[in-house]
């Protein structure tokens, strides 16, 4: 159970993604969360979802909440930071997870006192399997860090890791389920191809990704032995990952990411 207050500034998608998760595992109460957002039908949404209470105005949520997590689009961070400015107290700790936000921009925005944790989650927290990572601004301490493992833990699993870390963790679980879908969309194809209905292929192939991966997490065995145990002496599986490999299945993905951790550079 979490005592403190959290708020949201922007009831959006990941807002209620994070918020709904919170309640569903009774870490919160709905009376202990409050949102705010420009838009009434966002606001309505994030209502209905959680049953807490929600206002238009964002320094409400500064004012009343312990923890304001901040969920609105990067393009609307610097409108909301002048907002804010000089009217976050000390106790209160900041949450920001707006993609490509640096720690530095966050701090210098509000004040440079304020306690700051960035956090990259990806698009599975909207169905509670989310990879996120997060970092400490420099006044954040220990307390800050359980209490946002807490918090990401509602909507799947978080690491923590230095800000340099944070364009890696961009380029591969913030933009990877584009990845994990071109696999599944190619894999339907693929049955397709050789006769399968789509319908069927697809849920072979989002079935197997979503198993090998729980394979991966609850063995705990390194992927290359899972790899060995299904790839039989002569067999279907050693043929398709020897035409696999051929047509540079390993170089395409390392390439796939680095090309997204140089422009997420880039961008920040
Ligand atoms: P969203 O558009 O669903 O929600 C953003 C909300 O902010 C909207 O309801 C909008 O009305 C509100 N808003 C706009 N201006 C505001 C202001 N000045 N004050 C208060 N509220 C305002 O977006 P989302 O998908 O929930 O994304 C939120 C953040 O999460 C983004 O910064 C994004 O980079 C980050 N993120 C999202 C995902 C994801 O899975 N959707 C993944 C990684 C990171």
């Amino acid at each position: 159970m979490i005592t403190k207050k959290i708020g949201f500034i922007g009831a959006g998608q990941m807002a209620r993604a994070l918020a709904e998760g919170l309640l569903h595992k009774g870490l919160l109460v709905p009376d202990q969360v409050l949102a705010s957002d420009p838009s009434e039908s966002a606001r309505q949404k994030f209502h209905e979802a959680t049953g807490a209470e929600t206002t238009p105005n964002n320094l409400d949520v500064v004012r009343r909440q312990d923890v304001v997590i901040l969920a609105v689009k990067p393009q609307q961070i610097p409108k909301v930071l002048e907002e804010l400015r000089g009217r976050v107290a000390p106790e209160k700790l900041v949450i920001s997870i707006a993609a490509g936000i640096a720690l530095q921009q966050l701090e210098e925005g509000l004040g440079a006192h304020t306690r700051v944790i960035r956090v990259m989650p990806n698009t599975p927290a909207l169905v509670g399997f989310a990879a996120s990572a997060y970092a400490l601004g420099k006044n954040a301490g220990p307390d800050d860090a359980s209490l946002v493992q807490q918090l990401l833990e509602a909507i799947g699993i978080a690491v923590r890791v230095d800000e340099k870390l944070l364009d890696a963790v961009t380029a591969l679980s913030g933009s990877g389920p584009a990845y994990v879908y071109l696999m599944i969309e190619v894999l339907t194809d693929a049955g397709v191809r050789h006769g399968l209905s789509r319908d069927v292929a697809l849920t072979l192939a989002a079935q197997t990704v979503r198993g090998a991966a729980e394979m991966v997490m609850r063995t705990g065995q390194h992927p290359a032995v899972l790899k060995d145990q299904v790839t039989s002496p002569g067999g279907t599986t050693i043929a398709a990952l020897a035409a696999m490999e051929s047509q540079g299945f390993r170089g395409a993905v390392l390439a796939g990411v680095e090309a997204a951790w140089r422009r997420a550079r880039e961008l920040s």
